[in-house]
C-alpha cells in the first residue's frame, strides 16, 4: 500500500525547478502523482495559510501535471498547453510553494485558454479569467522551468512576506500560488 502521500516541496535553488517537464502519456501514470499533489497541497495550506495550485515538478516529478483547487473545484491537468492569452494584462503579488516567504510583483494575462488531457484521455479546454487564469499561467510556467521571480517587473518587485504584510496587504491585489 502506498503510504507517503505528502511530499517534500522543492525550494528555490534546486536545479530541478529549472527543468522542462516531460509529457505524461497515460492517465494511470498521472493518477498517483495527482494524489500526492493534492495531499501535499492540503498539508502546505495548513502550514502556510495559502495554497491553491501545485505542479508535479515541485514535488520532484518533472512531469507535465498540474493540480489546482479553487472555489470548491479541483482541476487535474495532464499535459496542459496555453493555447491563448489575452493582450489585456493584470498585475499581482505572486507567491509560490517553492519560496513561500517571497512575494513577487508581476504581470499575467487577464484571460487564457488552456487545452489539456483529462482522466479519460479526452482533450478538454478551460477558458479562465482572474484567479484561475493567473494560477494556470503560474503552474504552466513551472512546467517550462520558469519561476515567478523571472517575471518580476523590476528590481523593486520583491518583498518578504512580512514586509508585504506590512506595506501592501489589502492595498494591491494578491493572488499567487
Ligand atoms: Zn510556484
Amino acid at each position: 500500500m502506498y503510504t507517503m502521500p505528502v511530499r517534500r516541496i522543492l525550494e528555490l535553488g534546486d536545479p530541478m525547478l529549472r527543468v522542462v517537464s516531460a509529457a505524461v502519456r497515460t492517465p494511470a501514470e498521472a493518477a498517483r502523482v495527482f494524489e500526492d499533489l493534492r495531499d501535499t497541497l492540503h498539508s502546505f495550506r495548513l502550514a502556510h495559510g495559502f495554497g491553491r495550485g501545485i505542479s508535479a515538478v515541485q514535488i520532484g516529478e518533472p512531469k507535465r501535471l498540474i493540480y489546482i483547487e479553487l472555489d470548491g473545484s479541483a482541476y487535474r491537468l495532464r499535459n496542459p498547453h496555453l493555447e491563448f492569452e489575452s493582450e489585456e494584462k493584470f498585475r499581482l503579488w505572486d507567491d509560490c510553494f517553492s519560496f513561500p516567504d517571497l512575494l513577487v510583483w508581476l504581470e499575467r494575462a487577464a484571460r487564457v485558454r488552456v487545452r489539456y488531457d483529462d482522466e479519460e484521455s479526452r482533450t478538454r479546454v478551460v477558458d479562465a479569467s482572474g484567479a484561475l487564469a493567473e494560477l494556470l499561467q503560474h503552474e504552466i510556467d513551472h512546467l517550462e522551468g520558469v519561476l515567478a521571480i523571472d517575471r518580476a517587473l523590476d528590481r523593486t518587485s520583491f518583498a518578504t512576506r512580512q514586509e508585504w504584510q506590512a506595506r501592501y496587504a489589502g492595498a494591491r491585489q494578491r493572488s499567487g500560488e
